[in-house]
């Protein structure tokens, strides 16, 4: 609604810029207008209001039957590998008509929105913004940004908004554009503080060639005033009546929440003009030289771009899915390897996950990009990229919180505010519903007489999480459901909101609510969160200013992620305390939901950065682990690194991959039955890893229990059974739990079709 209002605007002004059949757009919300009124100064007395364009504080909810997809329920299955032309077909057959619909509105908004200067992204300067007064410095101007957060307490350097000093209607905040630019747009928001409450309730605005001459905002006659915000948090867009070239932009309170002050962040909307006197004017927006499909993908488009890069690239891509998120949209992935659809000996496995938080969206366009990048560059023979396909199976997940991300995207990236769509469909945090390993294994160390034989890695999944009733998210099973059938070595899980890495723990010891809580594998970890911070352009640039209120730069933009605030159940705790999986989260930008336009600039900060990271999977030593006899893999044997309180197993085939620094190390290689093996491994310090095979002995005991075993009775490890187990009634309740929200929408249905 809100984009059609700006295309008519945009019309009327550049008149016949634009084809003239988009004013067949019958949008009525704005008189007719003329553009005739740049001598008005800003004393003009009379004034008409601008009605609001967000829709999202009276659009409610939508309830499940509404959001339901056609063809979504019925059909879950934990790991349908199916491929997706089949099924996405059906579903395109059914949308079809909505599908180009929606394409033609995306080409009008691309072609016809002015994006935002850049407050919120920190492309405008702090020196560009002016006010006529603030508070203090902690409420200067430069803080007047659309979505920045203040710390917990009130009062330090960085508050959550502009403040002016005085309760007048004199104040004003400026923004200079450097530039000619066609203003469209202001979008306000309140002050963020959990402690006070300010919002401007309706402001004026006025433009500026030279920050000396004002015009006022005009709506036909009489000067525009605009509404402004109900809350603290909900951005409200207002659309200039007539889109006016100018280069600074004042926006001006009239009215304010009457126990509050003037406080304020916004961002501003504007095109830029080419001006041939401005020597700056013709200087090249940055972007990306790669052609990639630099847009927002809703579901139905994201769906669409990966089934494109399968058809570019049939011979590394396969597309699976690992189950479904509450609302029924399916959870894909990009599988891209030489040999998709197989692990091969000895070849580790990776994964990207982005879009926990459907609302961090950067995440997963930057994995939409990846996968274009990746199959393009291989069919090019780019060497880096086809050592890497060729030895890496990748796992590519865009899109975790489906139903979260879909809210987010109908309010747009400027409109969606800070939280809307980062939880599930069910108001669930997935970030914090893993189980947590951490405390089981911290208490049974506490209890243990002797602590070396309590076990650091594998912790199986407790009981009370396995219950049906429990609080885990589909999209949480989905995900740990594919933990457990793939033996991933690394991965990295995309967020955004912040500049910087954290790594492991992410849940402090003795809930403290921040404390550095390292790992065994503390010092790869670090290293690992340092490969990415260090080669990200925007996180590395020395000059760039905090996002919020935590300056990073002071520790090279990484982390402890319990340094930073205790995360219970998080993904990266549960990756390397049940499989042997390293994790860390990446905070990808400032602004959780970039403007389309930010989006080549976004891939080139992160485009070294994800391959480099890629690549540390690499690293350490990796072997395969067999029976000296048959020369047959041993499935879960436990590598142990000396003086590393972690340690891992196996997988199926006897593979193993241990991610360690250069140096030396003591391995010792353990299996039920077998003595154990012991090795020195070297890594150094070139990126590939050391390769350290292990045979082992079958103890006589073994062989004993193995002949015993043919006459009916079958010793196990009881651990590793246990596990199982564990995992199979995950499962088993997950399909229950699926099999009974099918049968009350089936019973709702004939309810409703009785009705
Ligand atoms: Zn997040």
């Amino acid at each position: 609604m809100e984009r059609s209002l700006c295309t008519l605007a945009a019309v009327i002004f550049l008149g016949g810029f634009f084809d003239a059949a988009l004013t067949d757009n019958t949008t009525t919300e704005i008189n007719s207008l003329s553009n005739n009124n740049t001598t008005t100064t800003t004393t003009t007395a009379e004034s008409v209001t601008v009605q609001p364009q967000d829709h999202s504080r009276d659009r409610p909810t939508p309830t499940a039957a509404q959001r339901k997809l056609p063809t979504a329920a019925g059909r879950d299955k934990q790991l349908d590998t199916k491929n997706i032309s089949q099924d996405s077909e059906e579903e395109e057959s059914n949308n079809k008509e909505e599908e180009t619909d929606d394409s033609k509105k995306e080409a009008k908004k691309t072609e016809l929105d002015c994006p935002p200067l850049g407050l919120e992204s920190l492309r405008v300067d702090d020196s560009q913004i002016q006010a006529s007064s603030y508070q203090r410095t902690g409420l200067g101007p430069h803080r007047g940004r659309l979505n920045i957060q203040s710390g917990i307490e009130d009062g330090d350097l960085y508050d959550g908004a502009w403040c002016a000093e005085y309760k007048d209607q004199h104040q004003w905040l400026e923004v200079d554009a450097m530039h000619l630019t066609l203003f469209t747009g202001v979008i306000l928001q309140g002050r963020n503080s959990i402690w006070s409450w300010d919002w401007v309730l309706t402001y004026k605005v006025q433009l500026s060639n030279d920050s000396v001459t004002w015009t006022a905002c005009m709506n036909g006659t009489k000067e525009a005033i605009f509404e402004g915000n109900q809350n603290p948090e909900t951005p409200v867009l207002g659309l200039l009546p007539v889109p006016t070239v100018a280069r600074f932009i004042r926006i001006n309170p009239q009215t304010w929440y009457s126990n509050g002050t003037i406080c304020l962040r916004a961002e501003i909307l504007g095109c830029h003009v080419d001006d041939p006197t401005d020597i700056y004017s013709s200087e090249q927006e940055p972007g990306s030289k790669d052609a990639l499909d630099f847009r927002q993908h809703n579901y139905k488009e994201m769906r669409k771009l990966m089934k494109s890069v399968t058809e570019e690239c049939p011979d590394i891509t396969r597309i699976y899915t690992i189950g479904k998120s509450y609302m029924g949209l399916k959870l894909y992935v990009m599988e891209i390897s030489d040999n998709p659809g197989k692990h091969e000996l000895g070849e580790p496995e990776f994964r990207y996950v982005a879009g926990m938080h459907g609302n961090e969206a950067l995440g997963r366009e930057l994995v939409l990009n990846l996968m274009q990048y990746l199959c393009r560059e291989y069919k090019k023979g780019n060497q880096r990229i086809v050592r890497l396909v060729t030895e890496t199976r990748i796992h590519l997940l865009p899109s975790m919180n489906p139903d979260g991300y879909e809210e987010a995207y109908k309010k747009g990236s400027e409109l969606a505010g800070w939280a809307d769509g980062r939880h599930s469909f069910e108001g669930i945090d997935l970030n914090h519903n893993f189980p947590d390993l951490n405390n089981i294994m911290w208490d049974a160390q506490e209890t243990a007489a002797d602590k070396s034989k309590v076990s650091n890695h594998y912790i199986p999944i407790p009981e009370y999480y396995t219950q049906e009733d429990a609080m885990v998210a589909p999209e949480t099973r989905a995900v740990i459901s594919w933990m457990q059938d793939i033996p991933f070595v690394l991965s990295a899980n995309l967020h955004g909101g912040e500049l910087v890495v954290t790594y492991p723990f992410d849940c402090t010891r003795d809930w403290a609510p921040q404390e550095d809580t390292p790992t065994a594998d503390d010092a790869f970890f670090r290293w690992l969160a340092t490969v990415y911070a260090s080669t990200n352009l925007a996180m590395s640039n020395p000059h760039r200013r905090l996002c919020h209120y935590e300056d990073f730069q002071a520790y090279n933009n990484i982390i402890n992620g319990g340094a930073w605030h205790t995360v219970p159940g998080s993904m990266n705790d549960f990756s390397y305390m049940h499989t042997n999986c390293f994790e860390v989260t990446v905070e990808l930008s400032c602004d959780k939901f970039p403007h389309v336009s930010e989006l080549p600039i976004e891939w080139e900060n992160n485009k070294e950065s994800l391959l480099v990271y890629m690549e540390q999977v690499h690293r350490g030593i990796k072997g395969v682990i067999r029976d000296k006899l048959t020369k047959q893999g041993i499935v879960n044997a436990v590598i142990k690194v000396e003086d590393h309180d972690h340690d891992i197993r196996s997988a199926t085939d006897g593979d193993y991959w241990r991610l360690l620094n250069p140096g030396e190390y003591k391995v010792v290689v353990w299996a039920e039955g077998y003595f154990p093996s012991v090795r020195h491994c070297r890594v150094g310090m070139e990126p590939h890893p050391t390769i350290c095979d292990f045979t082992l002995t079958k103890t006589p005991i073994q062989r004993l229990k193995e002949i015993r075993a043919k006459g009916g009775k079958i010793p196990q490890d009881l651990q590793l059974r246990l596990r199982a187990l564990r995992f199979r009634k995950l499962r088993a309740s997950t399909k229950a739990i699926n099999q009974r929200r099918m049968s009350e929408r089936v019973k709702q249905a004939r309810k409703a079709r009785s009705a």
